[in-house]
């Protein structure tokens, strides 16, 4: 079947991003079409922990963004008449054993709110279920959260109910002529529109070289525990590493565009993070390994990550080292500098706006999309 259907704007995936911009472009009574590849979503957002940092901003730009994107979660299920499962949730960064607990602090410096620095004894009344003996402190930050995965239904049930229209349909080419893009074509179908968006996660920089683009915008393969509902086991906070590895990773990855010019099958470099999140529902995530391979297609073997968050589980929370799970892996989209959002107009082209692999995605999305459908719009 072709399509000759003309829209204004074709989002291009239906993760958060995506989903929370369509929306925010019909809400601007714009005519949206959102293309998502997969009817049974398994993306970055239905494996995140839906942690919201909002005091964790390091210069006032991103603080002020994030004050602002805070502001639109305590409203988002009311707005989206769908409950996002909101609520603040302490953050508890866990300083390892081996590390020094003042030096580790000294890295959130530059926070907009100072974690506090907490003992290993405050910090396991805070979270009984850790193990005192794996860690020599933690810090605390006030921290919201959400179910990411029903934020992204909230924001697509919301656009449908604003004639927004979902395909589940993969996109393979742009259309152009010259510098301008005028629509995109799918697995069945050709559509024709003034504007096109790329948020379509770690395979967005695969869209844009299809057009001949080079982007900074790269993607690491991440592995993730998902734990079903547990009626005796209750985690009172979100359990994160205060040394990310994975930003280590990002920065260093992002450096090499050689690395990702050719597409390898095997783990450049692989870490864990151990990290813990509980839902309402009582289910669990418990994370995540990241994994730099340049080909997003190549078939990721699960055992390493398993036995390593297995490991660090076992050490973290000793309760929970038994729990059944389900691995999961999904690609997350990173750009080559984190305080930088990657979004809006491409540069030299018309038509074509990118919209993906911003930091803290779940926390900026709302504010973001709201941005860039005013930019889209006016
Ligand atoms: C374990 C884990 C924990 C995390 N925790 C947090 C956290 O606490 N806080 C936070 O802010 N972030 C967190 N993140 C990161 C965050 O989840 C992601 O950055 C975010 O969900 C990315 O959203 P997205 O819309 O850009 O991408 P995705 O959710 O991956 O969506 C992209 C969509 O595009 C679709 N698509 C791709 N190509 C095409 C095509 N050609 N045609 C049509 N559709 C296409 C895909 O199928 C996919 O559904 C976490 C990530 C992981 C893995």
């Amino acid at each position: 079947m072709n399509h000759q259907t003309t829209y204004d704007c074709i989002v291009i995936g239906g993760g958060i991003t995506g989903s929370a911009l369509a929306y925010e472009l019909a809400k601007r009574k714009l005519k949206v079409l959102l293309l998502e590849k997969d009817q049974f979503i398994n993306n970055a957002t239905t494996c995140s922990y839906g942690g919201l940092p909002y005091q964790a901003g390091t210069n006032p730009e991103i603080s002020s963004l994030f004050a602002q994107s805070i502001q639109i979660y305590r409203h988002l299920s009311e707005e989206l008449e769908q409950n996002i499962e909101f609520r603040e949730l302490d953050l508890l960064l866990t300083i390892d054993s081996t590390e020094n607990p003042q030096e580790v602090a000294q890295q959130y410096s530059q926070c907009h709110e100072l974690p506090e620095l907490l003992s290993v004894d405050s910090a396991c009344k805070l979270e009984p279920l850790l193990n005192p003996e794996s860690i020599s402190g933690a810090l605390r930050l006030s921290h919201a959260h959400v179910n990411a995965t029903r934020v992204n239904m909230a924001y697509q049930d919301a656009f449908k109910r604003l004639s927004g229209e979902i395909r589940y349909e993969k996109v393979t080419d742009l259309i152009r002529r010259a510098n301008q893009i005028q629509g995109v074509i799918t697995n069945t179908n050709k559509y024709y529109c003034s504007h096109t968006i790329i948020s379509a996660g770690g395979l967005s920089r695969f869209i844009l070289e299809s057009i001949g683009i080079t982007s900074k915008i790269y993607f690491t393969n991440c592995v993730v525990l998902k734990v079903p509902a547990q009626k005796k086991l209750r985690l009172n906070v979100m359990l994160m590493p205060a040394t990310i590895k994975r930003f280590t990773l990002e920065a260093k990855m992002s450096q090499t565009d050689l690395l990702w010019q050719k597409l390898t099958p095997e783990s450049q470099e692989s870490i864990v993070d151990v990290g813990a999140v509980q839902f309402r529902d009582g289910s669990i995530y418990l994370g995540q390994t990241s994994h730099i391979i340049s080909d997003p297609f190549a078939n990721l073997d699960l055992d390493w990550s398993q036995k390593q968050i297995k490991a660090g589980i076992e050490r973290l929370l000793p309760k929970f080292v038994d729990l059944p799970f389900t691995a999961q892996n999904c690609l997350v989209a990173f750009s080559g500098d984190p305080n930088r959002p990657m979004m809006g107009a491409i540069p030299l082209w018309s038509g074509i706006y990118l919209f993906s692999g911003f930091t803290k995605t779940i926390l900026l999305a709302p504010v973001l999309a709201r941005a860039l459908a005013e930019q889209i719009s006016t």
